[in-house]
């Protein structure tokens, strides 16, 4: 079998992801055979580092022998079971790992199969939260701009990356949107913290104005991953806390993307030291094996269900796949991996190393900033670092960014005109030096 005849098979009868698929007409859809730590391998035997954890969901490596092991000893044991009225060993030991490493207060475990399903869960509950409690007129939500949920139309509603969101806004309900604390609006000579705690002031006023009729804050913690991978600092996530309890409002902490360690902590949220009122997992929950979220509440959310069914106030929500055993069995296998090694330890010396080995970047003249929080870095181009003048999206500069990275046999996935690097947490220095000098030679290439 070679690369060409799956290509032309698949061109025959998939509809890629995110993709627009007449750029295969020229760009070629890579089929991948097998995987192996951060090697991905094709069926010509190229072999492709997966700097980006396969859209972030892989922790530990592909085909992790460990986990590997642990979803073959349950798919002998029980694949999936119903989990209404039902129950099974992996999720209930998944739910009493997650209640004692989340931030505490978060007690209460709601399953669903992905990221943007979570959101919906966490959207819905909060609403129905306030409407069990006599609360009629709570009904919106407060998201930050340039934020992301997912693509379900909930989901999307509370985001605001316009390249997913534009199209479908008669279908979406209408967010209360406040200015992001994206810290590289900061002004110069201002600091992250300053910047972060400054920008406050927007969402205090809003939350003030608004709060009668607003169920919750949604926001990424620490990073907006698909907004471009834009920073900021944790005194923004204080504030928010407090805010929140002042005026009777959720604050739902979406760490699909930067939970399990991403951020340097296991949570981002801890960086704060807050709990949200719910927080949505997955992506890194399996350590990218098999499609798995939870929304995490507090007891106070969930006993305003609690009640005799004839009063009507229970939550009916639910997905086909919940708690899916497999899938919880390879969190266990996951959550396994990061009680018995150092993780955050060895990815506290990675990420210093990712930063060494772009730091040549730093006087480039199109590159306008390199960011980094924990394992996620990225180098922001630009077309003019003076007047901060982006490239003009048509020009697709990422995208040269990513040819260039296939070519030498590195999977970068650049959004819009930002290259990052986010990878599996088992990657070694080599593989982060040949990461980096791809990444460089990739952004000389791309801006001249
Ligand atoms: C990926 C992502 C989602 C959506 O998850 P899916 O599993 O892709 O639906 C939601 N929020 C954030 C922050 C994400 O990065």
């Amino acid at each position: 079998m070679d690369n060409s005849i799956l290509r032309n098979r698949d061109l025959t009868t998939l509809w890629h992801p995110c993709t627009q698929m007449k750029d295969h007409e020229w760009l070629p859809i890579i089929p991948i055979k097998s995987g192996k730590g951060v090697w991905l391998e094709d069926f010509e035997g190229k072999q492709y580092l997966d700097a980006i954890s396969s859209w972030w969901v892989n922790l530990f490596g592909h085909s992790n022998p460990f986990i590997n092991e642990r979803i073959k000893q349950q798919l002998d044991t029980l694949e999936h079971v119903i989990l209404a009225g039902f129950s099974h060993e992996p999720v209930i030991e998944l739910s009493e790992q997650l209640v004692a490493i989340t931030p505490p207060g978060l007690d209460k475990c709601f399953y669903a199969d992905n990221g943007s399903s979570a959101i919906e869960v966490a959207l819905k509950m909060s609403y129905h939260y306030w409407l069990n409690k006599g609360y009629k007129n709570k009904s919106k939500f407060i998201t930050l701009s340039n934020s992301y949920h997912g693509e379900t139309l909930g989901a999307l509603a509370v985001g605001d990356v316009s390249l997913y969101k534009e199209t479908y806004q008669p279908l979406l309900m209408q967010a209360i949107t406040v200015p992001s604390p994206d810290c590289f609006q900061r002004e110069t000579g201002s600091s992250w913290h300053e910047h972060s705690e400054k920008i406050f002031s927007h969402m205090q006023q809003t939350l003030e104005a608004h709060a009668d009729e607003v169920c919750a804050v949604f926001v990424e913690p620490l990073v907006q991953c698909a907004g471009n991978m834009r920073m900021y600092d944790p005194v923004y996530l204080s504030l928010l806390r407090k805010a929140c309890d002042e005026y009777n409002v959720h604050l739902i902490a979406d760490e699909i993307a930067v939970g399990f360690g991403r951020t340097g902590t296991l949570f981002a949220c801890e960086q704060a030291s807050i709990t949200p009122d719910i927080m949505c997992l997955s992506k890194g929950l399996t350590g990218g094996y098999l499609p798995l979220s939870v929304a995490l509440t507090t007891n106070n959310i969930y006993q305003a269900f609690y009640d005799d069914y004839e009063n009507l106030t229970a939550f009916l929500h639910s997905h086909s796949y919940t708690g899916n055993p497999l899938a919880c069995s390879a969190a266990l296998a996951t959550l396994d991996i990061f009680a018995n090694q150092p993780v955050l330890e060895n990815n506290k010396q990675l990420s210093r190393y990712m930063l060494e080995s772009v730091s040549e970047l730093g006087d480039h003249p199109h590159v306008a900033e390199i960011r980094q929080t924990g394992m996620i870095l990225a180098i922001e181009i630009i077309k003019d670092k003076k007047t901060m003048q982006p490239y003009p999206w048509q020009e697709r500069r990422g995208l040269k960014v990513y040819q260039h990275g296939l070519q030498n046999g590195v999977l970068l996935r650049p959004l819009g005109n930002v290259v990052y690097f986010m990878p599996p947490y088992v990657i070694n220095h080599d593989e982060i030096k040949l990461m980096a000098k791809t990444a460089i030679d990739g952004i000389h290439g791309a801006t001249q």
